[in-house]
């Protein structure tokens, strides 16, 4: 049986997790399919204790964790309106989180807390659909794009407990990803684009995870979706979160150009409300 709209998590059923292809920081205002499926998204799941972001736009050396107790709401973008410079997003921090996601990461020498940190917009703009009220606690994990792809798998593993802690570990970035490639005024989705796209879609149903993190590998489309690693990276931390038994559900699956706003949410059998968000009525 469905369970009922954000009920509180189950510690017997692992949280699930989730990847969010955030596209254009408008979708953090505008009344679009995206941000309605964000929303539905954050009503489906079950309501977690606290999220974990994994987003595209917070890139650092080694890895940090936001440890404020009420983070800023950071614009990093330009030529935008102001009603998006306007937006806060004023979720509280949870600084016990960010202290076990650094203890869980304590493999990693390099881990630590930054207490300044705010929130990006590859968080807030995903988060103000699902989450309205910004009433659950939001830490950030930054990403070293430095690193390849097997890296970022094996040490997004390390945080497997949180699944039970009842934690949303939640990635945000792009699958396909290649603004200097954007036209605004022509969106119609590019070849190479719509074959990446499938493809990635493809390997995660068949999990196959090790090709997806050596994406160098994926041939010529790949090279054009991921100029830079930044907007995939968010992908393998939740993919890396993948339990035997989990399902893969996509939605927003739409290729503008060449970005693409797929989005996976990947869960025991029970987890989520529905099986994938509904279309907007
Ligand atoms: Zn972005």
């Amino acid at each position: 049986m469905a369970s009922p709209l954000n009920t509180p998590s189950d510690p017997a059923v692992p949280m699930p997790v989730a990847f969010i292809g955030h596209g254009s920081p408008m979708n953090a205002i505008e009344d679009n399919t995206y941000h309605w499926q964000w929303r539905l998204l954050g009503e489906r799941l079950p309501r977690p204790r606290a999220i974990l972001c994994v987003s595209a736009h917070w890139q650092a050396q080694g890895v940090r964790v936001t440890g404020a107790s009420h983070p800023s709401t950071i614009h990093d973008f330009f030529g935008f309106p102001q009603a998006l410079f306007d937006v806060q997003y004023p979720a509280p921090g949870d600084a016990k989180l960010a202290r076990r996601v650094v203890e869980l990461l304590g493999g990693h020498k390099l881990a630590h807390v930054d207490a300044t940190r705010g929130l990006d917009h590859g968080a807030w703009s995903v988060l103000r659909a699902m989450y309205p009220a910004a009433d659950v606690p939001v830490v950030q994990l930054s990403i070293d794009t430095t690193m390849p792809g097997g890296h970022h798998y094996e040490l997004a593993k390390q945080l497997a407990p949180l699944r039970d802690e009842g934690v949303l570990v939640l990635g945000s970035g792009n699958i396909v990803h290649n603004l200097a490639l954007f036209d605004w005024r022509n969106q119609r989705p590019l070849d190479w684009a719509i074959r990446f796209d499938g493809a990635v879609k493809r390997r995660i149903g068949a999990r196959e995870h090790i090709e997806l993190a050596d994406w160098p590998r994926m041939g010529a489309d790949a090279h054009l979706a991921i100029p830079t690693p930044e907007h995939y990276l968010p992908l393998l931390y939740v993919l890396a979160l993948q339990r035997d038994g989990d399902r893969a559900r996509f939605f927003n699956e739409e290729v503008l150009g060449s970005l693409s706003m797929t989005s996976v949410v990947i869960s025991a059998g029970n987890a989520v409300a529905a099986s994938t968000p509904p279309a907007r009525a």
